[in-house]
């Protein structure tokens, strides 16, 4: 059973707040740090890259914007361009609630409290097959409050070196102009206040990660909270049941805080099927 709580913090997986999830965890296990996604840390990139294995540079989907607007090619894809073998049960209030109100809200805290009581509703009704259950339970990635500064504005501060800015909160797509460097456009980037890294994502774009608390300028900001940022890129990574591979599991994740997209390729072996190809790693192997 592989469970997705979106936007739902690591932190707040604790035996006062998420009682079932604790305890399905301690039985099992947990990644101590939580487990980790790309940027931006958002969305769909990271329950693409939770059911194919991949990264988004591999499956294409690149940001979740294009909910707001329709994405220009450079921008990556809609639809993942790989196959999965996988389905994930999707609990989503988490991250309407954060966006709201903010993810230590009250709001927020009660909304963490009652998604634990759904999933203990969830292992209650496996109860006859426990033993032959793995249970599997992350997050797409975290979320944070914005401090008090300007949103961050990459076309005020381009100087030619690029042309499109695509926000996904603390992250943002750069298309840079035909012929530059993306080293140097990098480096300029870096220049600009409240700009904590930047990577390279594709031939002509880069992506842009603001530090804790800031925003790229968006046409529209939630009320609450927001994701994207590295600060976000944290996920929930428990496992738990009766199957006999829980505990290797469990083990595993003492060793290596797991990305979303080694989950497919370690929970593949074990339904007996084959899935070659992924970025992810066997965390069992
Ligand atoms: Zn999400």
């Amino acid at each position: 059973m592989l469970l997705g709580l979106d936007g739902f913090p690591h932190r707040a997986i604790s035996p006062g707040l998420t009682p079932r999830m604790w305890a399905l965890a301690e039985a099992g296990g947990r990644a101590a740090e939580g487990g980790m996604t790309d940027l931006p840390s958002s969305t769909d990139p990271g329950f693409c890259s939770l059911l194919t294995g991949c990264y988004p540079t591999t499956h294409g989907v690149r940001t979740t914007s294009w909910r707001y607007a329709r994405l220009p090619d450079w921008a990556g894809v809609e639809t993942p361009r790989v196959p999965t073998i996988f389905d994930v049960g999707h609990l989503n209030e988490s991250d309407t609630v954060g966006h709201d109100h903010g993810p230590e809200s009250s709001a927020a805290q009660e909304c963490y409290a009652a998604t634990d009581r759904t999933v203990g509703e969830l292992f209650d009704a496996m109860q006859d097959h426990w033993a032959e259950t793995i249970v599997v339970i992350v997050s797409d990635h975290d979320m944070q409050a914005r401090d008090a500064s300007p949103p961050i504005d990459l076309m005020a501060n381009g100087d030619g070196l690029w042309d499109l800015v695509i926000p996904d909160g603390g992250a943002a797509l750069v298309h840079l102009r035909p012929g530059v460097d993306a080293r140097e456009a990098g480096a300029a980037l870096g220049r600009i206040d409240g700009i904590e890294t930047w990577l390279v994502g594709d031939s002509a774009m880069l992506i842009a990660g603001a530090r804790r608390g800031r925003i790229f300028k968006a046409p529209q900001y939630s009320s609450g909270g927001f994701h994207g940022a590295p600060a976000t890129a944290r996920t929930v990574a428990l496992v738990g049941g009766g199957h006999p591979d829980v505990q290797r599991l469990a083990a595993a994740l003492t060793r290596r805080r797991p990305h979303l997209a080694d989950w497919a390729p370690t929970l593949a072996p074990i339904l007996g099927a084959d899935m070659a190809g992924t970025d992810g790693a066997n965390l069992l192997a």
